[in-house]
């Protein structure tokens, strides 16, 4: 399979392996190329950001373009700061939650929302073809600094209900992973009146003290510190800060997709019905919760970006990605892990509940993921039109079963195909897993 330079984040490699000085400057001059005027760069804190970040901004500059240099900063914060500044378009480096050795560099619309895949072809020609534009001596770009940070915990307290939270006082721990979240979410939580215990919130590259995805078997000191102090709810962010993912107050991590069903059916609720928009990927719980509410989901492809088009497109209340990825809309589309943090405080103080009786109806479903070899893509997927009429063809073909789904798509980025069963017992989620593979290998045989 050929592999493109942009993959569903972007470019991402090993820094100065695959993510060179050389490739960061090319990218730089290539948003410089596409985007003329002030081009904003981010970078959260991994030891090789700093290199990348400048390389970036010398290829920004080299084109005519002037820069905005916000240092680090979350990739919602960079987002957001595109959206609302006279910036035209923005570049975050950074790797998310991968491990340590890993970068990446993503470009931002003008609008706040990640390249589409289509801009970032574009973009992918542009680099490749290497026709930049060449400023003359006295035309190149000037670099400029400023606060996103500032920006993004402002706009984020606009949009919550400050005095609700505030009078709860809530107990919070809040685990930054090192990341760039610890410039902005301790500082929400001051802002909200909680009274705060931090752990790993200051930025370190080398991810001393765990990885930097916050999922459950990464949080285990997050779980000990919210038992210990008794806290209302414990956050967990990964190194971008734009997922965030939840300990309650007996120190249970609950999982991703309750959160997301959560939080769409609170957005249903609050808006008297409305779409709620989702990779096919996700948990038949989100759907059965906003149903429940009188909404409708709208399934898509998996990627965020493709999440926050259609969430434009269908005006949808609310969208996210069973990770830990929420995405509100009347702030910014894409994944926002200050916004998470912020708005679930304010469903438990306007409910007055703690975090574990607010999940305790959403249905539990037992998910199981494999993958299986498959080179050709093509004869997989009219394979799978062929054997299941009337299924969801969005991305590869989800399946629903009575009681259960099965997902099988081929990966866009390895030759593989990923099988996702789900049901409401572990036995049947199984059942459904092995006919998965049985179909996928029969097709592609
Ligand atoms: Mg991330």
């Amino acid at each position: 399979m050929e592999r493109s330079l942009f993959g569903t984040n972007g470019v991402r490699g090993i820094a100065n392996e695959e993510l060179t000085a050389e490739l960061a400057l090319d990218l730089g001059r290539t948003i410089g190329t596409m985007r003329e005027g002030l081009i904003a760069v981010g970078m959260d804190a991994r030891i090789s950001s700093p290199m990348l970040k400048s390389a970036v901004l010398a290829g920004i500059m080299s084109s005519g373009s002037d820069a905005v240099d916000v240092g680090i900063t979350p990739t919602p914060a960079l987002q957001y700061y595109v959206r609302v500044s006279k910036a035209n378009a923005g570049v975050i480096v950074t790797a998310s939650h991968n491990p340590r050795e890993y970068n990446g560099i993503k470009f931002v619309s003008g609008d706040g929302v990640e390249f589409s895949r289509e801009e970032d072809s574009e973009a992918e020609m542009v680099l490749l073809s290497k026709k930049f534009r060449i400023a003359r001596w006295d035309e190149v770009g000037r670099v400029y600094e400023d606060d996103a940070n500032r920006v993004y915990v402002d706009s984020v307290l606009e949009k919550v209900n400050v005095d609700a939270i505030s009078e709860k006082k809530f107990r919070v721990v809040v685990d930054c992973g090192n990341g760039a979240a610890s410039f902005t979410s301790p500082e929400i939580l001051k802002r909200l009146d909680c009274e705060m215990y931090t752990i790993n919130c200051y930025p370190d590259g080398r991810f001393p003290a765990r990885l930097s995805e916050p999922v459950e078997e990464n949080v285990r000191e997050l779980k000990e510190v919210v038992r210990a102090v008794n806290a209302d709810i414990g956050v967990a962010h990964d190194g971008d800060a734009d997922r965030a993912t939840f300990v309650d107050e007996k120190g249970n991590f609950v999982s991703e997709d309750v959160m997301l069903a959560l939080m769409a059916k609170y957005y249903v609720e609050m808006n008297g019905g409305g779409v709620v928009v989702t990779p096919v990927s996700t948990s038949k719980c989100v759907e059965d919760a906003v149903v429940e509410a009188g909404g409708e989901v709208v399934y898509t492809a998996v990627g965020s970006p493709i999440v926050a088009k259609v969430m434009k497109e269908t005006k949808a209340v609310f969208g996210g990605e069973g990770n830990g990825g929420l995405i509100f809309p009347e702030h910014l589309l894409a994944r926002d892990g200050g916004m998470s943090l912020a708005k679930v405080l304010e469903l438990m103080a306007t409910e007055n509940k703690p975090l574990s009786e607010l999940v305790k109806d959403i249905p539990r479903y037992h998910t199981l993921k494999t993958k299986v070899e498959c080179r050709d893509r093509k004869k997989l997927l009219e394979g799978l039109k062929a054997e299941f009429e009337g299924a969801n063809f969005t991305d590869g073909a989800r399946v629903d079963f009575e009681d259960g789904w099965l997902l099988i798509r081929p990966s866009g980025t390895e030759p593989i195909a990923r099988i996702f069963a789900e049901a409401r017992t572990e036995k049947r989620a199984r059942e459904l897993l092995s006919f998965g593979i049985l179909i996928t290998k029969k097709i592609i045989s």
